[in-house]
């Protein structure tokens, strides 16, 4: 299995040749991609990725080139990863999971002042409605790519319980241990 660099340069690969790569909690910027969702609901504080956070990605990129649109890369992903955020009521660290699948389509930065593709999120090639993406000077940015996917596709309502009660808004008390004089009122 080969390694995927984080950014791809495009020139370098094969035309319309599909390349399988797996990106997991074990390859470089796989890890810094679930540490980077681990950090997520509490800025602050990093919390370390515990043994059981994983990820596992499958890509699929393939060069492509038209008369339209010049060279491109699209890509395919289909991820899960198990990482640790913190519930948003009570602050304790939990466990979170994350699955997506998307497509996704890299085209020359100069397209993207062109009505076509100006402020759109997706674009149509290929037969398919696509995640629509820019690189510049040759090289597709692929971890910013998953990185904005994951981030699009997270819980951003992470509760611990359903019934987490949270924590009292005057003194911080942990209201699903202990109560305190302010819930009396
Ligand atoms: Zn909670
Ligand atoms: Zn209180």
């Amino acid at each position: 299995m080969t390694d995927l660099p984080s950014s791809i340069t495009l020139s370098k690969l094969g035309q319309n040749q599909l390349l399988y790569f797996d990106v997991t909690e074990k390859t470089p910027w796989g890890r810094e991609l679930l540490e980077e969702l681990n950090e997520l609901h509490d800025q602050e504080v990093r919390i370390e990725a515990p043994a059981g956070n994983s990820m596992n990605a499958n890509l699929e990129l393939e060069r492509k080139h038209s008369t339209k649109l010049g060279d491109h890369l699209l890509i395919h992903a289909d991820l899960e990863a198990r990482y640790t955020t913190t519930c948003i009521r009570c602050l304790v660290p939990m466990e979170e999971s994350l699955k997506l699948s998307f497509d996704a389509c890299a085209i020359n930065q100069e397209f993207a002042n062109e009505p076509e593709h100006k402020d759109q999120a997706t674009v149509y090639i290929e037969d398919m409605e696509r995640e629509l993406y820019f690189f510049e000077n040759n090289h597709v940015d692929i971890k910013e790519i998953m990185h904005e996917q994951m981030f699009l596709t997270k819980n951003p309502l992470p509760l611990h319980s359903d019934d987490c009660k949270g924590l009292c808004q005057i003194c911080g008390t942990n209201l699903n241990h202990e109560s305190c004089i302010h819930m009396r009122n």
